[in-house]
């Protein structure tokens, strides 16, 4: 989260100079951002979404400046943002924080907000600034935020580490005649003691609900022979997020689960395999597609094969069929195939990097089926 002079941290010197550019290359005057993941990464600053404007500008050409409400102004000064020599003006309760971006912008034809900017904010901008064109900052951020630093993608390995001695618990919890939700909150408790910031999602699907992918955690009672998909995240203090799912069985699986589980983990690894700079992301989705179609079970892998995570847990690029974008080195991704053909079903999950010659996987916990004593 510091900024320092060599680059290794995750907001570098530089970051703000490189936005600037990126900003003019989409064809924009300015970002405007907003307490959120893209203010994060482009100034480190974990500031809180209020109704009270908060707001980073960073124009194609001058100099950038964060506009805080006054009370917010000796979090902003220690906060990184702090330390990238940037302004930053206070505005008072009874002034009009819209129509002082505005007029320290000047005539801008057009601007990129935020793309989680609230619409209140979104709004009061426009009426601020009627005849400026508004598009989303994702036009100039999404290259820069797809492509992991080496930083960004040590603290999404810690991410990994730390949600794989979740799974790594998971077993002991599995117990036949407790609830979704008990385990759920287990889950939880753990996310949080292995060091994440906060508990994001635990989905603890089992038997029947294991054949809906975002099961979320119920009454239902586990019972022997179930299988189980767990599938777990958190946000690190970093900002950086995990995600990861492994399917689990309560003593002995129904035979036809232990045969799809072994095509889905074989679909899983050529999918992972397939990663490489130059691949269409949707290249990677049809190697996890095809062995599981040819296998029979294609009609039941409902979704995309993955998303991209960083600050944010579902971010670009996403892996999925009409992606024809490559892959380059430094993006980060699930890969996350499931089959769900009812009474049960079973997904897989890794966060894995493309690196400059092939793939290296943010999550390593067993993916062998784990039969938890029933
Ligand atoms: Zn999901
Ligand atoms: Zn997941
Ligand atoms: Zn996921």
């Amino acid at each position: 989260m510091e900024h320092d002079q060599g680059g290794t941290s995750l907001v570098p010197a530089g970051r703000l100079t490189a936005v600037a550019a990126a900003v003019g290359t989409a064809g924009l005057d300015a970002l405007l951002l907003t307490p959120g993941p893209d203010l994060r990464y482009v100034s480190g600053y974990d500031a809180h979404q209020l109704e009270r404007l908060t707001c980073l500008a960073v124009p194609a050409a001058g100099e950038p400046f964060l506009v805080v409400p006054r009370l917010e102004l000796p979090a902003a000064q220690v906060s990184p943002a702090g330390g990238l020599g940037l302004e930053i003006v206070p505005w008072d309760e009874t002034d009009d924080p819209y129509a002082l971006v505005s007029g320290r912008l000047g005539d801008v034809a057009s601007v990129g907000l935020s793309d989680r900017m609230w619409a209140l904010m979104v709004l009061r901008f426009r009426a601020a600034m009627p005849r400026t064109r508004q598009e989303l900052a994702s036009a100039a951020l999404r290259d820069l935020r797809a492509v992991k630093s080496p930083a960004e993608v040590a603290a999404l390995l810690a991410a990994g580490e730390a949600i794989d001695r979740v799974h790594a618990q998971v077993p002991a919890w599995l117990r036949p005649g407790r609830t979704e939700a008990q385990v759920a909150a287990d889950i939880a408790e753990a996310i949080v003691a292995e060091g994440h910031a906060s508990a994001d999602f635990t989905i603890v699907a089992s038997g029947p609900n294991a054949a809906s992918p975002h099961h979320t955690a119920a009454d239902r009672v586990l019972r022997r022979g179930d299988a189980v998909v767990v599938d777990i995240g958190g946000t690190m203090p970093s900002g950086y997020c995990s995600d990861c799912t492994r399917t689990y069985a309560i003593g002995e699986p129904p035979p036809e689960f232990a045969a799809y589980y072994a095509v889905l983990q074989a679909a899983q690894a050529a999918a992972c395999a397939a990663v490489r700079p130059g691949i269409a992301a949707e290249a990677v989705d049809a190697a996890a597609r095809e062995p599981i179609a040819a296998a029979g079970y294609g009609e039941y892998f409902v979704h995309r094969t993955g998303h991209g995570i960083g600050l944010e847990t579902h971010e670009d690029p996403y892996i999925v069929s009409g992606n024809t974008e490559p892959l380059r080195p430094g993006n980060a991704f699930s890969v996350e195939p499931g089959i769900y053909p009812g009474p049960h079903g079973a997904r897989i999950e890794d966060i894995v990097v493309c690196t400059q010659d092939g793939v290296r996987r943010l999550n390593n916990v067993t993916r062998d089926l784990v039969v938890v004593d029933g």
